[in-house]
């Protein structure tokens, strides 16, 4: 049993560590509960080297100002668990640490969704497998054959791609609002889908696009549709040892247009609370939709591809009164929740706006090609 005066310690080093925590003094907190003894003559931390004691908490905790940070009831622990980290430089090597983990590894591309569910211990993996340095996984092509991306390209070098911007610009669209500059840097579209949020900024503009993934694994290679991917929040197709390799995108038709547009309440650095994306391709007078794809995100447990107002479009008018009609389809065929984003009926509402808005902007965009 621990004796008041080394508890009240105990206490007083959690508040800073937390405090530490805070204000992103990262190093010092995570290495502040390296070692910590708590005896009867007070409690000792070692830090690397450095051995620090004290016996009472005010040597260490300052003003009492800093004791408001701390919440004693928080169930998030203020420090990460260890884990191993692997980083194969192929495919191969790959596929076998998977194997050789058996569901305890984890892959970690550019990390903005991983780290932080490690931290909030949403996800517990033994291993974490660095899968940025496998060539297969960086490829960036576009060819007469179609678009190829490799699932760890991050967005940035994504929006930096002149072809991505003209033929594949609903993707664009997505990879320049997730998070900011330093997210994209990082993020990339493989994430985005294994990740498998129901806000997901670029699985939408994946599905209108018609992508498909490409999955590797002890059973060897195997593809799977976007749209098929995310089967529901969290969760994906991806089966114990497998990884997502790369996406292969159609090539465009001529006179075709895409687009990805949310709905936040901020400017930016927030989560959807409707996303559409949307292509189509328009025939050779350019007044009439001969194709369409609409994905909606934020609406259901994964984002979707939405058949029925696809249908409400194709061999229609490129006119207000076709986008009208198409919004007004995804309104009645989806069943939104209500959460601290927006209610259901919000949501219904801004469906079907965003729609229309997605859908116009997708077929002036097809008409300027
Ligand atoms: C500040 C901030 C802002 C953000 N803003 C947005 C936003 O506006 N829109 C948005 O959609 N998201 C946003 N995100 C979430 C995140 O950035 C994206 O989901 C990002 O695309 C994830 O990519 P990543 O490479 O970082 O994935 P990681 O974090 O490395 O991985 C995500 C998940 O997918 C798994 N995984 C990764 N790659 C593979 C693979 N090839 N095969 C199998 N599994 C794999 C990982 O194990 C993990 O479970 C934001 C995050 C932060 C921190």
């Amino acid at each position: 049993m621990l004796k008041t005066p080394a508890l009240n310690t105990l206490r007083a080093l959690k508040v800073l560590h937390l405090t530490a925590a805070l204000r992103q003094n990262a190093r010092k907190a995570r290495y502040l509960f390296h070692k910590l003894s708590v005896t009867t003559q007070g409690v000792a931390v070692t830090v690397g080297a450095k051995r620090w004691n004290s016996r009472h908490p005010a040597d260490i905790l300052g003003d009492n100002s800093e004791r408001r940070h701390f919440d004693p009831h928080s169930s998030r622990s203020p420090h990460m668990r260890d884990f191993e980290y692997q980083c194969p430089r192929s495919l191969a090597a790959a596929v076998a640490l998977f194997a050789e983990h058996n569901g305890s590894a984890r892959p970690l591309a550019g990390g903005t969704d991983l780290i932080d569910h490690i931290r909030a211990e949403r996800l517990t993996p033994d291993v974490v497998i660095d899968i940025k340095r496998i060539p297969e996984l960086n490829v960036l092509e576009c060819s007469d054959q179609g678009l190829r991306l490799g699932a760890a390209v991050c967005c940035r070098r994504i929006c930096a791609t002149e072809e991505i911007y003209r033929h594949y610009t609903a993707l664009h669209d997505s990879c320049s609002i997730i998070g900011g500059i330093q997210i994209q840097n990082r993020a990339s579209v493989g994430g985005n889908i294994c990740n498998a949020g129901p806000a997901a900024d670029s699985t939408p503009s994946l599905i209108a696009l018609d992508a498909v993934c490409v999955i590797a694994g002890p059973n060897g290679p195997r593809e799977v549709p976007a749209e098929s991917f995310c089967v529901s929040k969290g969760q994906t197709v991806l089966e114990r040892g497998e990884l997502l390799v790369e996406l292969r995108f159609p090539a465009r038709s001529p006179r075709s247009g895409s687009h990805y547009r949310r709905f936040i309440p901020r400017n930016e650095m927030d989560i959807a609370v409707v996303g559409v994306g949307a292509s189509v391709t328009l025939d050779e007078a350019g007044t009439t939709i001969l194709d369409a794809r609409i994905a909606l995100g934020a609406v259901a447990a994964a984002p979707f591809f939405a058949a029925p107002v696809s249908q409400a479009l194709i061999d229609q008018p490129a006119t207000d009164e076709t986008y009208a009609a198409a919004g007004e389809v995804a309104r009645q065929m989806i069943s939104p929740i209500t959460d601290m984003r927006g209610t259901r009926e919000f949501r219904l509402h801004v469906t079907g706006v965003l729609v229309e808005r997605v859908v116009r902007e997708a077929v002036a965009r097809a008409a300027a090609t």
